[in-house]
């Protein structure tokens, strides 16, 4: 995004990640109960639900608070449809519309694979994977979608009055069929003009020239508190001219910010404290005005409000849909916090500057004092748009440098999540195929969750809020690496000193081979089970995936004459074996600091040489082989989520006396529900 502070995610570090949230390894505990969290299983996809402990024994007033945000987490559902790609409302709609009242015979090869389709692009709110970008290849063929659409009722189609079934079908046959059309959600190849290549919907009939032009210059480079430009918009070209549509009420996607408005104003009106009905009121005010300077405002007095049982997300937030990293998709969470779990990231928090003082950048480039790095271990109850389905397991906000700078940012670790994946994970065969040796099995067994857990907070908590710009510096000097760059001086941050005394010394560490846990399961990782979410022949484009090879390469080759890393061969199989702890941690260091270095100067030739050129290429040989390794224990490399179920219960005179949760077993179901409740725009905006 803007720059340094792009942070949101740190999204599995692992592949069937773990991380939970419990302090004593030995004793970690699935669940109590027998909670199935297992909900579904189709193509590359996992769903899981997640549950809500303890959540009876909030008081009613966060109960509502909680009920009312989650509704405004759901609303602008559409939002994030339509700013992935200008035709996916229409085609969910139709999609909807088929399975609804489609009156041919559904036990066929072919409408299973319709039904298949259809759960995929429900996943990814759009025709394109969610982490790949490309456009899905429907499983059935064309001449099959005609069927569906001839044998399905008209009236439940997304048909203008007057449109014939034909031309319809004419219409959106290319749009789900032709391979070339709308190919990559997002396009950031070199060369290639990336908002003409890309299908994302943040710019019409302009071109990448043309944007960069539009928003020069707009910016003072003096601002010490800039706006984040572009944030809320479309570039479109109207009447010849280049110009903005703003997200807002009354203006682009207005009727479902409405939508959000309205459960917003719900929960202004029984917020816990004057601070966040306060916040909450700044942040309708953006919702109607769209002014960047009042979202800039609400963010302030949102990351000073770190202490609310109660919190959420909602906004347009991350950047990574946009191939100039500027306009921001829609999202929403609700969480409440894990009081036991938080007081792990307190010990973090609270030592923030011994950590930056210890780390090994550049002097010049650390910060003298680390401002408000809040850390909370919390629980979601809602995921909405961006973060629906699929969830971030840690999130630090907001993103804007000079409010992280001056305010300080919130980061949480989502411990629900973290620990729906671990139960879902466990045993199924995964570490065991790609761990090199049986006794590594046994230590990431061991000590994984706790690993995973700290991992995520160190990255979190002090990472990304470690190190700063030299003078004159500009934010946005690395351009399209800034992501992977961002994300990899977090991780660097993170893995430099999960084998430091210090861990043990604060009480985090009960054993310091934990610590080997995290280097284990991250060069696996980087070096080869993250393959597995790559298609053949594929380059490596997720920010975070080039930031873990980009690392796992940079250090396997540092460390090559010496053996730190080894690559093993047994039995045609490739293993990552660490030799030499001590010394890897040396080179995370190192790079962390060159890593610092480049961002500090923004060093634009130097990072993307870097990441070009280790975190980018794929060896398709150990590619192939990894692929046909991982498909054989028949496994799904992505998770998403199904939302609980929240009711409000009202006496007689409809006032609310309690919100009960549920938890639903059907994804397909809840998909559909959701496009009935939750769709409040049209199918072209
Ligand atoms: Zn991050």
């Amino acid at each position: 995004m803007k720059n340094s502070a792009k942070l949101f995610i740190v999204l599995i570090m692992l592949m069937n990640l773990n991380s939970a949230c419990k302090n004593q390894p030995e004793t970690v505990t699935v669940s109590q109960d027998d909670f199935k969290y297992f909900v579904d299983q189709f193509e590359d996809i996992r769903i899981l639900k997640y549950r809500l402990p303890a959540f009876e024994s909030l008081t009613l007033q966060q109960k509502e608070y909680i009920y009312y945000l989650s509704q405004a987490a759901l609303a602008g559902r559409d939002i994030l449809w339509d700013q992935n790609f200008r035709y996916n409302i229409i085609v969910r709609k139709t999609l909807e519309g088929i399975i609804e009242s489609y009156s041919g015979d559904k036990n066929t090869d072919e409408y299973k694979a319709f039904l298949t389709y259809a759960k995929r692009v429900f996943f990814s709110n759009g025709i394109h994977h969610h982490y790949s970008s490309d456009k899905f290849k429907p499983g059935f063929s064309s001449e099959y979608f005609a069927v569906l659409l001839n044998s399905s009722d008209k009236s439940k189609l997304p048909m203008e009055p007057g449109l014939t079934i034909d031309i319809f079908t004419k219409f959106l046959t290319p749009v789900l069929f032709d391979e070339t059309l709308y190919a990559k959600k997002v396009d950031q190849r070199e060369g290639v003009d990336m908002v003409a290549a890309s299908a994302s919907n943040f710019y019409e009939l302009v071109t990448q020239k043309e944007v960069e032009e539009f928003y020069a210059g707009k910016i003072d480079p003096k601002d010490t508190r800039p706006i984040s430009l572009g944030l809320n918009s479309k570039v479109v070209r109207f009447n010849g001219k280049v110009s903005e549509q703003v997200y807002k009420s009354g203006g682009m996607y207005g009727a479902a910010i409405d939508e959000i408005i309205k459960w917003l104003e719900l929960a202004a009106s029984v917020a816990g404290s004057e601070m966040q009905k306060k916040e909450l009121e700044l942040l309708i005010e953006y919702y109607k005005t769209g002014d960047l300077k009042k979202w800039d405002e609400y963010n302030v007095a949102w990351a000073g409000n770190t202490n609310s049982m109660v919190d959420y997300i909602n906004g347009f937030i991350e950047n990574y849909e946009d191939p100039l990293g500027m306009k921001a998709t829609w999202e929403a969470i609700v969480n409440y916090t894990d009081v036991e779990a938080s007081k792990r990231t307190a010990v973090i928090t609270s030592n923030a500057q011994w950590f930056e003082d210890n780390s090994p950048i550049m002097p010049e480039y650390k910060k003298e004092k680390v401002t408000g790095v809040a850390a909370k271990v919390i629980n979601i109850a809602m995921l909405g748009g961006d973060c629906y389905p699929a969830s971030p397991l840690g999130i630090n906000l907001p993103n804007a440098d000079w409010i992280r700078k001056e305010v300080g940012s919130k980061s949480v670790t989502l411990a629900n999540i973290s620990d729906a994946y671990d139960a879902a994970s466990r045993g199924n065969g995964f570490l065991e195929e790609f761990a090199a040796d049986a006794e590594e099995v046994a230590r990431v067994n061991k000590f994984r969750s706790l690993a995973d857990a700290l991992h995520t907070d160190l990255h979190e908590c002090v990472g990304h809020a470690s190190g700063k710009l030299a003078e004159g510096t500009d934010p946005n000097a690395l351009k399209n690496y800034a992501s992977p760059l961002e994300e990899s001086r977090a991780d660097l941050f993170a893995l430099y000193y999960m084998t430091d005394d210090k861990m043990k010394v604060l009480g985090l560490f009960p054993d310091m081979e934990a610590g080997k846990v995290a280097y284990d399961d991250y060069l696996r990782n980087g070096l080869l089970t993250q393959l597995v979410r790559i298609k053949p022949g594929k380059d490596i484009e997720q920010a975070h995936m080039r930031c873990r090879s980009m690392i796992s390469h940079w250090v396997y080759e540092k460390g090559k004459d010496s053996k730190v890393v080894e690559m093993l061969t047994k039995d045609g199989k490739t293993y990552v074996k660490i030799n030499d702890y001590k010394k890897l941690r040396e080179l995370f260091g190192e790079l962390l600091k060159e890593v610092q270095r480049i961002k500090s100067q923004g060093d634009f030739e130097a990072g993307k040489k870097l990441v070009e050129d280790y975190g980018v290429k794929v060896e398709p040989m150990l590619h192939a082989e990894v692929l046909e390794r991982y498909a054989r224990l028949n496994l799904a490399p992505y998770t998403g989520f199904v939302n609980p179920v929240l009711t409000p219960v009202k006496d007689a005179a409809g006032k609310i006396t309690d919100i009960t949760v549920g938890y639903t077993d059907d994804y397909l179901g809840q998909m559909l529900d959701y496009g009935k409740k939750f769709s409040f725009l049209p199918v072209k905006n």
